[in-house]
């Protein structure tokens, strides 16, 4: 059960946008500040990430594919199990089992790339020298060629390439100090460059949600005790009808939490109509130890200690920001 229950509360991949998750998460943990993404037929075809981050040591490749105890998926059905049920500190090896990926890295202080990939039934990884500067490039080709049941669950491309857009839109949001791009079939899609002030935070905010959104907005910092709550709400005279820019994050991550929507429903009160839609980008900081956010990774859901306390601080702040921005 232990077992069951460390594979549940795991990432899963279920498509593409998961592995680009994975990925970004390597690169972020890497202390990349450029992330560059390739995609092609949403990424079915191919997945492409570029770093600047620390980049993997020539004698840590092979350990960074093979943490899963990759020699022991002997079968069609174990591999179908393991995009199923989702795996957890193991994404490369998991990913590399269900695709053709390639590992190319060059830390700063090593004078030559190294590159890596699993090969053959066995799956043993090979390394030989590249060409590379000094980061990390992952090329994820044919994901789920040898998993038909999952490659079969993919939708269209646009669809899985939107998932990924979409991932890429709510990082880049909690990630001013990152660069990022994004091309889709050689097209490019997203390019935002780093943002070192609040002007450019304002750019990079307006590409992502829209000029309408950022020049209405109203910017929010408020903190009570040891909470919090800074970022973008847009006033509800502003607020359409048809889907919005709702993004909300608590300490770096996004969520999408009941008890944050339930509190910026209310501080609009009623003055937003029932069909209107908020319209927010927020940031919810707090004590780690105050914060559960291990219910269940995969759905974004956090519980708050407090909840109460947090639920009413975050109404009164973004109350006290919408009357402001009346007056
Ligand atoms: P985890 O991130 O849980 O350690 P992963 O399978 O995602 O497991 O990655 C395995 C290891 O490979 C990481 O711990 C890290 O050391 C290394 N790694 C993966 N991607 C990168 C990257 N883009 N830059 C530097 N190191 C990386
Ligand atoms: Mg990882």
């Amino acid at each position: 059960p232990q077992l069951a229950n460390q594979i549940a509360a795991g990432e899963v991949v279920e498509r593409p946008a998961s592995v680009v998750k994975e990925l970004v998460e390597n690169s972020l943990d890497a202390g990349a500040t450029q992330i560059e993404l390739e995609i092609e037929k949403g990424g079915s075809k191919k997945i492409l990430i570029r770093d600047n981050g620390n980049g993997i040591a020539e004698q840590e490749l092979v350990l960074a594919l093979s943490r899963h105890a990759t020699s022991k998926i002997s079968s069609l059905a174990d591999l179908e199990q393991i995009c199923s049920l989702g795996f957890r500190g193991e994404a490369l090896a998991s990913i590399s089992s269900v695709s053709r990926l390639t590992l190319t890295s060059k830390p700063a202080a090593q004078d030559k790339a190294w590159q890596a990939s699993a090969e053959g039934r066995d799956m043993a990884v090979q390394v030989r020298p590249a060409a590379h500067p000094d980061g990390t490039s992952i090329e994820v080709l044919d994901l789920f060629f040898n998993t038909p049941a999952r490659r079969r669950f993919l939708r269209s491309d646009k669809t899985e390439f939107s998932h990924i857009d979409e991932l890429v839109k709510r990082l880049a949001l909690s990630r001013f100090d990152v660069s990022w791009s994004l091309t889709h079939n050689g097209q490019p899609i997203r390019r935002l460059p780093l943002c070192q002030h609040q002007g450019a935070r304002q750019k990079r905010l307006a590409a992502i949600c829209g000029r309408a959104f950022a020049e209405q907005a109203v910017w929010i910092e408020n903190q009570y005790q040891q909470i919090r709550l800074s970022g973008w709400i847009l006033p509800p005279a502003a607020c359409q009808t048809q889907a919005a820019c709702q993004y909300s994050y608590v300490n770096g991550r996004m969520m999408r939490d009941k008890l944050l929507n339930h509190a910026i429903r209310q501080a609009y009160g009623e003055q937003l109509s029932a069909e209107q839609q908020p319209a927010f980008v927020l940031y919810l900081e707090l004590a780690p130890s105050e914060v559960d956010v291990n219910v269940h990774p995969a759905k974004h859901e956090v519980r708050f200690h407090q909840a109460r306390l947090v639920h009413d601080f975050v109404v009164s702040a973004l109350a006290d920001a919408l009357q402001q921005s009346l007056a």
